[in-house]
């Protein structure tokens, strides 16, 4: 058997995703990125393919992609993540929907990404220069909360009523502005959807400028928080499709297209 694999090295987290020869997902692994990213990417990738008890020559293609690609030279390739990004997103909703617009929200960055009826890249938007309305942002807050981040969406839903407008542009100032509202015996859950819809305010402004076209697909790790979808669901006053595993789209457009590369175009 012949295996693929995509390999998103993040500022966040590092994520891989092996397909084999009929494009089938086989398996998957999410890890810190940390400062040594590079030496990460090799060990997970090495503790992927020992899970799946796949042999190191049975990995064909390898395609890296994201921030830290470059320094992965192992790569039989490197791509850039929005491409990657809209190969998977393609994949992943082809059995339910045909998607024109996709929002990424990374650890460190937020994009819009427009495709054609064929899937091309046609316009994309990105935010870098700021956290607020990254991963980072939620983190932050979650940690100034004492919660998790993967319980946000929970606290979300549990807020009644309008949600807190949180009105500092800056996560630094947002943050001080958290813990002002904390101090003046706001509840959690108030306080985590006003966050949700202050990122999703700047998302829909993001997306404005590639253009709104259905189906929208909302990817990163920050699309497994239902809060936020709902808040940019909401924002949008449009429906989100949210893939099964939205943190994998990248590395798995990178293994579809490592297997595309490998001449497998016309299989399925
Ligand atoms: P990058 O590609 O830039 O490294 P990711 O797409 O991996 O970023 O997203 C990382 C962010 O995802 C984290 O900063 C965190 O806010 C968010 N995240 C990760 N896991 C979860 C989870 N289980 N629930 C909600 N948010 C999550």
């Amino acid at each position: 058997m012949q295996y693929f694999a995509g390999i998103d090295i993040g500022s966040t987290a590092i994520k891989i995703a092996i397909v084999n020869e009929n494009k089938k997902l086989m398996g998957y692994k999410i890890n810190a990125s940390g400062s040594m990213f590079y030496k990460y990417a090799k060990q997970a990738l090495k503790e992927l393919l020992s899970e799946l008890k796949i042999d190191e020559k049975e990995l064909v293609y390898t395609i890296a992609t994201g921030y830290g690609r470059k320094l992965f030279t192992e790569a039989d390739e490197n791509i850039s993540e929005i491409t990657a990004n809209a190969i998977g997103a393609v994949e992943a909703a082809k059995e339910k929907c045909d998607v024109r617009t996709i929002i990424n929200i990374g650890g460190q960055d937020s994009k819009a990404i427009s495709l054609d009826s064929e899937g091309n890249v046609v316009n994309f938007a990105m935010n870098d220069r700021c956290a607020a309305g990254t991963g980072k942002f939620l983190d932050v807050v979650a940690t100034n909360l004492e919660i998790g981040v993967d319980e946000l969406g929970e606290y979300h839903f549990k807020s009644q009523g309008t949600p807190l407008s949180i009105n500092s542009t800056c996560a630094v100032f947002a943050e001080s502005e958290i813990i002002g509202l904390l101090g003046n015996n706001n509840k959690v859950e108030d306080i985590v959807a006003g966050v949700h819809y202050s990122i999703a305010k700047r998302i829909v402004k993001l997306v404005k400028r590639v253009g709104i076209k259905e189906s929208i697909y909302f990817d990163g790790g920050p699309a497994l928080n239902h809060g936020l979808v709902n808040a940019i669901e909401n924002e949008l006053g449009k429906e989100i499709f949210i893939p099964d595993f939205p943190q994998i789209t990248t590395s798995y457009g990178a293994a579809i297209l490592a297997h595309e590369s490998h001449g497998y175009e016309n299989e399925t």
